[in-house]
């Protein structure tokens, strides 16, 4: 058995080389972690990207509309990266996020599009490489998608969405990794720079993980995550800080929307289901600002025997009603919402739109219960 350095950061430093490692036999489970880290983005593509990196100057990162904790947290945690590495880079979003994501170090310098159109553009066009983070199609960046397709600048595309378009010369796109934060902590270990990763990024790394996994607890039973969360510790990051400010820093209207929002809640108990519902005369009554029903659509699937979970807001500006669904276990919430609400997403976390009102988007969730009851189990 070598004998192994077990303080965390030590052994990311020794081991993230750019080199696979062969697994010796005597290896504890620990470093077998390593690992597993080393394989899952292609050495080619971690090769390619590191060439332009080293000869880049200007880097421009862009997320999807309406960005979360994903969004925000792996383009602010390949921004710092860029940052330590002295490149001019600049994180540039469709349009506003939610406040409590709004402690993040960074997040002061993101640009919003939608409010800075002339000069994100510019940064956009004269970019040596656009990174595409946490999106499969270029729809879901909006109105900045012209900006992106037109730009000379070369394109990598960092996300775990199914189904990636094929608008970036270098594609890494695992749907089976949960958050797209821990594809930039697996590409800068890739690249050798453990090291370069500081306090400030790895808050936004583990953002990001902690937000797309619901704070671990779906899609998040893979051991290297949790190996992850401790090489991160191992930078400083306060995991339980975190939590705090992003989780619990409600306000009122929040609190009482919720509250409005369950006591209305509809439950389908022979279809294991559940479904809330927001108008806009709701939000108003509320106070409601964007991000105050974040998270909403988790809270039905705490019934016991419940599911799936549907939440149908009305949009405030166009004449839209936003579907989101989650569910637990093998139902394909992406299914049900490409063939009723013409959306799509993951197994377990989807969404997409309906135009009607809310009582005809109620009636097509109800259509599609029955279509899909024979996947939503026995009666009862
Ligand atoms: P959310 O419910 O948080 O808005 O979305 C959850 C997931 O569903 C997203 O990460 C995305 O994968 C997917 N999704 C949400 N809305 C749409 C949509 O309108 N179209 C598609 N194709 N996917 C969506
Ligand atoms: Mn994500």
């Amino acid at each position: 058995m070598p004998s192994i350095d077990l303080t965390a950061g030590a052994i990311g430093r020794h081991t993230y080389s750019r080199r696979r490692a062969a697994r010796p036999s005597a290896l504890s489970h620990y470093t077998y972690y390593i690992y597993m880290l080393n394989r899952i983005i292609d050495q080619s593509k971690v090769d390619h990207f590191a060439k332009w990196f080293h000869r880049a100057d200007k880097i421009v990162i862009v997320s999807h509309l309406s960005p979360d904790g994903d969004a925000i947290g792996s383009s602010l945690g390949l921004w710092h990266f860029c940052e330590n590495q002295g490149k001019t880079a600049n994180v540039i979003v469709p349009n506003g996020f939610p406040d409590f994501l709004k402690w993040m170090p960074g997040s002061k310098d993101i640009l919003q599009y939608d409010r800075y159109k002339g000069f994100a553009d510019k940064l956009i066009a004269e970019a040596d490489i656009i990174c595409c983070l946490d999106f499969n199609a270029i729809h879901r960046i909006g109105s900045m998608s012209e900006a992106v397709l037109s730009s000379p600048a070369r394109k990598i595309m960092v996300d775990h969405h199914l189904h990636p378009e094929d608008f970036c010369r270098i594609v890494i796109s695992h749907p089976e990794i949960a958050s797209t934060s821990e594809l930039v902590f697996r590409l800068i270990c890739r690249m050798g720079c453990f090291a370069d990763i500081n306090r400030e990024g790895a808050e936004c790394i583990y953002t990001g993980m902690m937000t797309d996994t619901g704070n671990f607890t779906y899609n998040s039973n893979s051991p290297a995550i949790y190996f992850i969360i401790s090489e991160l510790l191992s930078k400083g990051i306060d995991k339980d800080t975190i939590y705090r400010k992003v989780f619990n820093t409600y306000s009122e209207s929040r609190l009482r929307l919720m509250g409005h929002v369950l006591s209305e809640m509809k439950v389908y108990p022979e279809r294991h289901a559940a479904l809330i519902t927001l108008t806009v005369k709701e939000q108003k009554q509320f106070d409601y600002i964007r991000g105050d029903s974040e998270g909403f659509v988790n809270i039905p699937l705490g019934i016991k025997g419940v599911i799936l979970s549907c939440f149908l807001r009305e949009d405030t500006e166009r004449p839209m009603i936003k579907v989101s669904l989650r569910s637990v276990g093998p139902f394909p919430c992406n299914r049900l919402a490409s063939e009723f609400f013409g959306g799509g997403g993951h197994l377990n976390a989807s969404g997409g739109e309906f135009y009607g009102s809310m009582e005809e988007a109620k009636a097509r969730l109800e259509e599609a219960l029955e279509k899909f009851a024979p996947l939503l189990g026995a009666k009862g």
